[in-house]
């Protein structure tokens, strides 16, 4: 099938790559010229585990290509809306990329296209999607590319589910295919999209899948912060959250996965997509209660965190502290909602002398961090420190040789937000160890 991709981000380029790997011809779009230039030289501007092989194998099979042209982007089957829909100030979907993806894209729209919403779009925005394209074609100026064709192209919602990290498996190997349409013959050809994957998918009405990716995350994001509630309340009574999740998690009706205590969920998505079905529900007259309970539990278990910091060392003026992770989470460079940067600019108020280290989040991070030393090993980020901070799960502080590094820190405190290294028995080497909920 032909197939365009309309934004290169994290979506539309894992998309766009993977779709062509499955044998479609893929053109991708996106206004960020730049990106499109290094893209075509085979250069990947974002890190996700096998995607600059999967970029290079789609571009010297001829499949896959990259351009900032939307006259020669735009006649295919499949169109997939992949531009970034972040929060506005009151929580919710700024869908200003969209629409104006939407009137960029319209004017070179094949006759029959199938639009395709990946980006995560508030109840509704399929419809409001429909008619700005009648809109736009049914009304065309004289002089304009698609003044004699039908006006008719379908819309469809396609949400995408992938986590990045794992961006290229999550979207090879999906648990569910979510495909909203309202017309028997798009689900046909959003199947053929997919005819070579093996996993269940999902008919429904375009509203429902749209609705289907903002419960998902909120579901997801509830129990992150059920299983922080859980550990703050362990810490208070003497319980450790690491047996507790395992004992939870080992019912297979509730499961182990997003049962990890910590210091709270970051990133571009959940942040923002549980705000906005707050926001969702509240204009449609509904109070989302427990969903604004997640919102604040969140917001507040990261201070939290940060206050047994600031308790476990007294005075921080004058202290060094190394921050392990700048990313949201391990094995990505996306620093969107990062609670490491946001430890860093804290810490540097509170007049510490900050260290970070990131191996792949570290050249985002330095647009936004002024005032930090960045160490480029582990081993040079905690050499000299007061304490040890670890914001993401990353394996490499995991495997890291402990003992070694205890003996270049100045105290051998470790402050550990995702509780990676409880099975370090780092109290056996000496170390002040501090976690969340144990
Ligand atoms: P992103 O910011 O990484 O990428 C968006 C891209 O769109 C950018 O390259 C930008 O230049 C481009 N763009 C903006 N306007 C354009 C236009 N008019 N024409 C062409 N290109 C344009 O965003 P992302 O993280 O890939 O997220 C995209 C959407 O997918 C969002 O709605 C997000 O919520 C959703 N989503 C993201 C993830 C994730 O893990 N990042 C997972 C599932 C769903």
């Amino acid at each position: 099938m032909t197939i365009s991709i309309i934004g290169t981000g994290y979506v539309g380029l894992v998309t766009g790559a993977c779709l062509a790997f499955k044998g479609h011809r893929v053109v991708c779009l996106d206004i960020d010229a730049n990106k499109i230039e290094s893209l075509k030289k085979g250069i990947v501007p974002i890190f996700e585990p096998g995607l600059e092989d999967l970029v290079k194998s789609g571009v010297e099979s001829g499949l896959l290509s990259f351009t900032t042209d939307k006259a020669s982007a735009l006649d295919s089957q499949v169109v997939f809306l992949c531009v970034g829909t972040p929060a506005k100030e009151d929580g919710s979907a700024d869908l200003a990329y969209v629409f104006q993806a939407v009137d960029d894209i319209a004017p070179y729209l094949s006759d029959q296209s199938v639009v395709v919403s990946k980006s995560t779009v508030p109840v509704g925005t399929g419809e409001e999607i429909s008619r700005k394209l009648k809109v736009t074609r049914g009304y065309s100026s004289s002089c304009h590319p698609c003044e004699s064709r039908d006006p008719a192209i379908f819309v469809a919602s396609n949400p995408e589910f992938l986590r990045e990290g794992k961006a290229v498996d999550d979207f090879l190997n999906p648990d569910r295919i979510v495909i909203g349409a309202d017309e028997p013959d798009i689900f046909t050809i959003l199947k053929e999209v997919y005819k070579d994957f093996s996993c269940p998918i999902l008919e429904t009405s375009i509203k429902s899948a749209e609705m289907i990716k903002y419960a998902a995350n909120a579901f997801l994001a509830t129990k992150i912060s059920f299983i922080n509630e859980i550990a703050n309340i362990c810490e208070g009574v003497g319980a450790d959250v690491q047996e507790v999740s395992k004992g939870m998690g080992l019912d297979s009706r509730i499961g182990q996965a997003f049962l990890n205590s910590g210091i709270g969920y970051g990133g571009s998505c959940f942040p923002k997509d549980v705000r906005a079905l707050d926001q969702i529900a509240g204009m449609n007259g509904y109070d989302f209660k427990l969903l604004k309970a997640v919102i604040d539990v969140n917001a507040d278990q990261r201070w939290r965190f940060y206050k047994k910091i600031a308790d476990g060392l007294g005075d921080l003026s004058g202290k060094r502290i190394a921050i392990l992770g700048l990313a949201f989470k391990a094995g990505t460079d996306d620093i969107r909602e990062s609670i490491g940067i946001d430890y860093a600019r804290r810490l540097i108020e509170d007049g510490v002398k900050v260290v970070v280290h990131d191996t792949y989040a570290s050249g985002n991070a330095r647009a936004l961090l002024s005032g930090v030393e960045f160490a480029e090993s582990i081993a040079n980020a905690v050499k000299g420190s007061d304490a040890v901070i670890i914001t993401t799960d990353a394996q490499e502080y995991k495997s890291s040789d402990w003992k070694e590094l205890g003996e270049l820190m100045c105290q051998k405190v470790i402050f550990d937000g995702r509780n990676v290294l409880v099975v370090n028995n780092l109290e056996s080497l000496g170390f002040k160890y501090i976690r969340v909920g144990g």
